[in-house]
């Protein structure tokens, strides 16, 4: 499935989405703006955004990646061989965009198993004509996640999905997150367009407090000698049923434990 929106005259964003019986699994955005496309959506959804960036007639000048998750690598391949261009990835994650690993089997069915795709190297600074891009260190979410300016536009991939986030995956790290949010807030742009919503700085500050007050919560209540599995239990227990459907189904690679854990720096410099 496929939703688009024309912002201004040469920035579009692009929803996209595996179908089932006319409904979406995960939507994920992808963002067109003056030739460069900002992330691809995932494998399953590939040959439709590329469809429909040839039937738009997009001028595609080059690709930016702004993680290796499936859901925004996931239509690189396609995207390459289809327009001849380049596509620009995170140093740190170069190998794995070029050599997937097999992703677990529920993500397989959500967003699909990425094909190999060779890549490029971002540079902190490239130009694409007279645009200019910088490309902005922010992991957290992932280790090798980046962010981009261009113009007044900050693209953030999956920085912000939820400003008061419950559950995250695995490997996410929130304490180089929070420094990730205070680096772009140090910045100057007109909105924050993510993988899952775009964002104003109000919202984005919004979420920086939000996590710095729940990380305040876990502390103490570590502190008091309560284990990972308490802090939710006292935290995190009053949550949708979705949120623990997909603790479930994703065997707990997604989780509330995984965000208690992060916040006490579980996931940092590898304690
Ligand atoms: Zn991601």
């Amino acid at each position: 499935m496929l939703k688009w929106k024309r912002l201004t005259d040469n920035f579009i964003t692009i929803d996209v989405a595996r179908e089932s019986n006319g409904e979406a699994f995960y939507w994920t955005t992808l963002y067109y703006y003056k030739g460069l496309v900002v992330d691809t959506g995932c494998p399953h959804t590939a040959e439709e955004a590329a469809d429909f960036l040839e039937k738009m007639e997009l001028d595609v000048k080059a690709v930016l990646l702004s993680h290796f998750h499936e859901d925004h690598c996931g239509g690189a391949y396609s995207f390459r061989k289809r327009f001849s261009v380049n596509v620009f990835a995170p140093s740190k994650s170069i190998k794995i965009i070029r050599n997937p690993p097999e992703i677990p089997q529920y993500r397989q069915v959500v967003w699909g198993q990425p094909l190999p795709v060779e890549v490029k190297p971002l540079k902190e600074r490239m130009k694409f004509g007279e645009l200019m891009v910088t490309t902005i260190d922010t992991p957290g979410h992932s280790f090798d996640h980046v962010s981009f300016l261009i113009d007044d536009k900050l693209f953030i991939g999956d920085m912000v999905t939820n400003q008061n986030p419950i559950i995250i995956m695995k490997q996410e790290d929130y304490i180089d997150l929070i420094d990730s949010l205070r680096t772009v807030l140090s910045l100057e742009f007109e909105a924050a367009y993510g993988g899952h919503g775009i964002w104003d700085r109000d919202s984005i500050i919004r979420t920086l407090a939000n996590i710095l007050k729940l990380r305040e919560k876990v502390s103490t209540l570590a502190t008091e000698g309560l284990s990972a599995e308490q802090i939710v239990e006292k935290v995190l227990s009053n949550v949708p049923k979705k949120v623990l459907q997909i603790e479930e189904q994703s065997r707990f690679e997604w989780s509330r434990k995984n965000l208690v854990e992060s916040l006490l720096g579980h996931m940092h410099d590898g304690n």
